[in-house]
């Protein structure tokens, strides 16, 4: 009986000592929204990343872990336009969590401050096939859209904990200026590549691609979400030759057989690059994405371009 009480005393306990310690624990869909979360809330806040990074966002198979998760969160960051769709309104509402449904003070879509390529015009049904149905939700593929996403994720978290809102102003402050150096880094590295053609396997790079002013001129998927079909891969080779385009950029949760016989057909290379932190294994933060990915690209244009 004794040992009872105080097990439900400690219970009891358990929320207050939670607060005294003043976390504020924030869920993020994916990892790179996690590694922004951590950039500006430092140790003043716990942070769970859902989807891998070397997951396809738009299918991702829920684990138990998290609903416990979400039924926890005092932040909800989601990169919205419809990515997580397929699977994160059920664990919304098995959660039982009212400050992180969507309206409530601990919701952020990171999406609405952003830059969005590819923005539907017309009448959008879901029998085009399309995962994008409003504008390209992989924005978070460029530098200036993650600073305006840790922009949103301060204002968020002062909001929510306003007694911290210097430590994250300086946070950011201190993000900006290593993001900063490294664009000038990844700039440089780019610049003679400006004007290449090449193609991507699924639509994620609209944003990365227009900012080091590549020419993506095809997909080897039809439609965004759609697998890759044989009339539509004698397309693209055909596009590829009449072009001059090399290579083949692939996610890694792609079967790379489509592409490599694409490569093979018009004397080109394929390239696995990282749509997301985590989604190759020296990429453990966001600035780390597009160190890599800058990297392995300008390597593999060297290689196909010759310059
Ligand atoms: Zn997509």
């Amino acid at each position: 009986m004794r040992t009872l009480k105080l097990l439900l005393l400690l219970l009891l306990a358990l929320p207050a000592v939670a607060f005294a310690q003043g976390k504020l624990n924030v869920v993020a869909t994916t990892e790179d929204l996690g590694s922004l979360a951590r950039e500006i809330g430092g140790d003043k806040v716990s942070v769970t990343s859902l989807a891998r990074g070397y997951q396809d966002p738009h299918f991702v198979d829920p684990k138990p872990s998290f609903i416990l998760a979400v039924s926890r969160a005092d932040v909800l960051i989601v990169v919205g336009r419809e990515l997580e769709i397929g699977w994160l309104p059920p664990l919304l509402t098995s959660s039982r969590n009212s400050k992180i449904q969507l309206g409530g003070p601990g919701y952020l879509d990171a999406s609405l401050n952003v830059k969005i390529l590819e923005l539907p015009t017309g009448e959008i049904t879901r029998a085009m096939g399309d995962v994008h149905p409003l504008g390209n939700p992989h924005y978070w593929l460029e530098p200036g859209n993650g600073r305006r996403i840790a922009q949103a994720i301060r204002d968020k978290l002062s909001q929510l904990s306003s007694g911290n809102a210097s430590y994250f102003a300086q946070r950011y402050s201190d993000f900006d200026t290593r993001l900063a150096a490294g664009e000038k880094r990844w700039d440089a590295t780019m610049a003679p590549y400006k004007g290449t053609k090449l193609v991507t396997f699924h639509r994620s790079w609209p944003n990365f691609m227009e900012r080091w002013g590549l020419d993506v001129i095809g997909y080897v998927e039809p439609k965004p979400g759609i697998p890759p079909t044989p009339q539509h891969t004698i397309e693209v080779i055909g596009e590829m030759k009449r072009q001059g385009a090399k290579l083949i950029i692939v996610e890694p949760y792609f079967d790379l057989k489509t592409p490599q016989a694409i490569a093979n057909q018009v004397g080109g290379k394929v390239l696995v690059l990282a749509p997301s932190v985590g989604g190759a294994k020296e990429v453990t933060d966001y600035t780390q994405l597009f160190e890599y990915d800058v990297n392995q690209l300008a390597a593999a244009l060297k290689q196909v371009t010759g310059k």
